[in-house]
């Protein structure tokens, strides 16, 4: 059995899968760390319970998993160590097993992503501390996108300006997006080598990926998780001159600027109201102005997006819904779908409204659009057995 844990800013989530079957038999997720009210949550077959973590941090809530698998009599069964580690830089296009080299390296992203890959490592030194004999594996969001073609992930500054300071498109979710990809390849019945796909990972946090043959060719996040689609509170694209302007108008520094665009903006900010794109499809029905607009906006951002990755791919054979949104709303997807109605594809209505709460289908008569529920911590117990075995 796998032991799969994927360290946030202020959660720790984790799952121990039997990786031949898939099966998850116990798993948890510890959320508010830092706050006073932190708490651990376990659920297995026979149910679910709560602790408060005292202290409120990553190492306790490691702690916590580590005496529930005790107290379930998994932890002599666990066989290896998977870590979801947000970003790799340059260093890594394919999962890793972890060496001291690999962790410096890891250690050596956290300039790019200051929020997520000191959690990253914390959750291995402190996993590694606890299981020592057992080999620990990376596997990163951004490798999928590593091998994207120059002209896609280089930003049109000073080349030298880009080599020296590690500044590319990295792009985000590519766990997500390559466990999608494969899953369509299986439903198609057509080797991955022979299809052009777009997957859209909509969640709070939400990316659109162009994958040629099996590999990424360009996605919508670049540098951050910042660029690209309107998400949950994250604006997604906008004019670069705008955020000195902003600054100067609210007399904000950089650091307000940045949470504004993360934090402030996309659904939330255009709304009003909030970030959760179901309570948004309540508010338009009930004719709240805000949410209307809001859901207008990101299904056009979206559209825009899809049609854009026909330039990479030149045909396609079929685009992906994943993510929370993408796995269950079938108002935003049928938003999309007409929009790109010139790209043949014709929304089958009653296949939409089936395609919830984990019901993978396509929902198009023409070019296909396969709803498909990710499925990272599976790929992550894969990968790690792999490379441990
Ligand atoms: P994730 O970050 O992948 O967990 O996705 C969270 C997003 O999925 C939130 O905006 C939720 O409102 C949205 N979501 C979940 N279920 C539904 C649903 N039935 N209809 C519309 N949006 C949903």
């Amino acid at each position: 059995m796998i032991l799969v844990i994927n360290c946030g800013s202020s959660s720790v989530k984790f799952a121990v899968i039997a990786h031949e079957t898939g099966e998850q038999h116990l798993t948890g997720l510890a959320e508010k760390l830092g706050s006073a009210d932190a708490l651990i949550t376990f659920k297995s077959a026979t149910g679910k319970s709560s602790l408060p973590l005292v202290p409120n941090n990553h190492e306790s809530a490691i702690n916590a998993v580590i005496t529930e698998l005790k107290v379930a009599n998994l932890f002599d069964h666990i066989t290896a160590v998977g870590h979801r580690v947000v970003h790799g830089g340059a260093f890594f296009h394919e999962s890793s097993l972890i060496t001291a080299d690999v962790l410096d390296k890891i250690r050596a992203c956290e300039t790019l992503a200051p929020l997520h890959n000191p959690a990253n490592v914390l959750g291995i030194t402190v996993s590694q501390q606890h299981l020592p004999q057992l080999k620990h594996v990376a596997v990163f969001d951004t490798a999928f996108h590593h091998d994207m073609p120059e002209h896609a992930h280089l930003y049109a500054l000073p080349r030298a300006l880009s080599r020296e300071h590690q500044v590319r498109r990295y792009g985000f979710h590519g766990t997500s997006h390559r466990f999608v990809a494969a899953k369509a390849a299986e439903l198609i019945s057509k080797p991955q080598s022979e299809l052009n796909l777009i997957s859209a990972h909509l969640g709070n946090g939400a990316s659109v990926t162009a994958i040629k043959g099996g590999i990424s060719v360009d996605t919508s996040m670049g540098f951050t998780p910042l660029e690209g689609l309107i998400m949950g509170t994250r604006s997604g694209d906008v004019d670069a001159g705008l955020l000195p302007y902003l600054g100067q108008v609210l007399n904000l520094d950089n650091t307000g600027v940045t949470d504004l665009l993360n934090k402030k903006s996309g659904l939330l900010g255009i709304s009003d109201l909030s970030n959760d794109c179901r309570e948004l499809e309540q508010a338009a029905a009930d004719g709240h102005v805000g949410a209307k607009l809001a859901l207008e906006m990101f299904c056009y951002r979206l559209a825009k997006y899809i049609a854009s990755y026909l330039v990479p791919l030149g045909h396609l054979d079929a685009l992906i819904f994943t993510g929370g949104i993408g796995e269950n709303s079938s108002f935003i997807r049928a938003q999309v779908l007409k929009q790109l109605s010139f790209l043949s594809f014709t929304l089958n209505e009653s296949a939409n409204q089936s395609c919830v709460r984990g019901q993978a289908g396509n929902i198009s008569t023409g070019t296909a659009a396969w709803v498909i529920n990710t499925d990272e911590e599976w790929l992550i117990a894969q990968d790690t057995a792999q490379l441990t075995s």
